[in-house]
């Protein structure tokens, strides 16, 4: 049996607690999947580079033609598009594993999956099939979270795809359907859709993004219906394949429809991994959703255990997962000046075309939450820039408390919301009223942050 200074289960932001003070340590790392997790390999990297490709193809289709610019959408050679994905992320996977495993002496890669069997004490299943046990004084939890695959598309005969694997496909999807109107199926459905594939979306709430303000989600679910088959109010009851074709049974609106298409992603949420690790013998609790609960050193209820990332936090953001992180490695190794966790402001965005970007409270969190506020929903179509891009249907939607003015969320969508909402997060951030971050700076004319400015002068 191996015993070690630290032990981190996962290797998404889990890795990156490595910093140069654990150099005079002796590190495990346990990883059942690729080095990297989840954002470098089938998450935020890969998808975001498809959605830059899928741009592409809806700039030369729609964006072109409508400012008098003759260009047309001809077809994707989705190999190619593919592979420049998986040719830059795939090396970056495995540089990092062969980094820990090979250059540095003082970690252990155990390719594997671990389970705790006593509080100190992990068995580790690898991948070759024998077994490690292992023991760590210190133990940090980074073991993510995993696509939910519901129970009428388990018990079916359907070949599904999840995020993990239809990044991966061999061809374009003649008419993909999409299971889940959240951020995932949201950014993918629209990455396929843009390179040519028919799309449908089905949507379980009346709206697409239902945790979106709800000025957002329903602009968003408008703009996706204008361009996809996008159901609401839909349970699925049943699906079967038949060859290539899906066959899904729906009840939408009360009534009972079928549809069929030749791919399926499943994309309704993602569960936290902490049920898979055998907490149960180390006293690291785990709250009802089955997220790991830890104090605000993100120090569980086992004064040894540690945890981050998607295993405890609901936002599931990578952002966060690497905050998290830097907060672990302090306090690992400052045990008399640990350092907090602050989620108070927790910003997100969609990479969805329209993209949304959000930061705080939505207009009825804000109401119920008892703020007198203040509400601007403010076009793009009134700046400068965004008469250059003739835009209609964008907006940003700020609110407000009206009486110490300070800005309570931020809501866009449209171009580069994701970007826009940069300046709004830091003046939250460092305790700016709305009017000091509209007028105590000059924003550069004709930029498209003149949407940000004019929404902050409505207020
Ligand atoms: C399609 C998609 C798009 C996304 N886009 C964005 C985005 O644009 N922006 C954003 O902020 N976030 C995005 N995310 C979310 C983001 O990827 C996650 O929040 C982030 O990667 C979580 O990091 P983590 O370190 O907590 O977990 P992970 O990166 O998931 O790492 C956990 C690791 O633990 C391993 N593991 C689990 N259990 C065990 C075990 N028992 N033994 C050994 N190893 C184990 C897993 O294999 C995994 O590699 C996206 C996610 C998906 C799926």
């Amino acid at each position: 049996m191996n015993h070690f200074d630290l032990l981190i289960i996962g290797t998404g932001s889990g890795n990156s607690i490595l910093t140069p003070d654990f150099d005079d340590k002796r590190v495990a790392i346990v990883e059942r999947g690729a080095f990297g997790g989840t954002c470098l390999n089938v998450g935020c990297i890969p998808s975001k580079m498809f959605v830059y490709a899928a741009e592409m193809a809806h700039n030369a289709a729609v964006v072109g033609p409508a400012l008098g610019v003759h260009t047309s959408f001809n077809h994707a050679d989705w190999p190619a598009i593919r592979d420049r994905v998986f040719a830059r992320i795939d090396p970056i996977a495995l540089g990092g594993e062969q980094y820990r495993a090979l250059e540095q002496d003082h970690v252990t890669v155990l390719k594997g999956s671990g389970r705790f069997i006593d509080d100190k004490t992990l068995e580790v299943a690898m991948l070759d099939g024998s077994t490690e046990v292992i023991t760590a004084d210190q133990i940090v939890l980074a073991a993510g979270a995993r696509v939910i695959v519901p129970d009428v598309v388990a018990r079916s005969n359907v070949e599904y795809h999840t995020s993990d694997s239809i990044m991966r496909l061999d061809g374009l999807p003649e008419h993909l359907i999409v299971l889940g109107g959240g951020y995932i199926g949201a950014e993918l459905g629209n990455v396929f859709g843009s390179l040519g594939s028919k799309v449908t979306i089905l949507n379980r709430g009346s709206v697409m993004l239902s945790r979106e303000d709800p000025d957002i989600s329903k602009r968003f679910t408008e703009a996706y219906a204008n361009k996809y088959d996008v159901r609401t109010h839909v349970e699925v009851l049943e699906m079967n394949q038949d060859g290539d074709t899906i066959t899904v049974h729906i009840r939408e609106n009360g009534e009972e429809r079928t549809l069929s298409g030749d791919t399926l992603l499943v994309a309704i949420g993602r569960a936290p991994n902490g049920d898979q690790l055998g907490l149960e013998t180390t006293g690291v609790e785990l709250d009802g959703n089955g997220y790991v609960v830890t104090d605000s050193h993100l120090r569980t209820a086992h004064p040894d255990i540690w945890a981050l990332g998607d295993l405890t936090n609901p936002a599931q953001l990578k952002h966060t997962a690497n905050a998290d992180a830097r907060v672990v490695a302090h306090n690992l190794v400052n045990p008399s000046n640990l350092h907090k966790i602050d989620r108070t402001i927790t910003p997100h965005a969609v990479f969805g075309h329209p993209q949304v970007a959000a930061v705080g409270l939505t207009e009825p969190e804000a109401v119920a939450a008892g703020h007198n506020i203040v509400v601007t929903v403010h076009a793009y179509g009134a700046a400068a820039y965004g008469w250059a891009m003739e835009d209609s249907t964008s907006v940003c939607k700020l609110i407000a408390d009206a009486d110490s003015r300070l800005l309570l969320g931020a809501h866009l969508i449209g171009p580069q919301a994701s970007t826009l909402i940069q300046q709004l997060i830091q003046g939250m951030a460092f305790g700016q009223t709305v009017d000091e971050m509209a007028q105590g700076q000059l924003y550069i004319h004709p930029a498209l942050s003149e949407v940000v400015e004019q929404a902050l002068l409505d207020l």
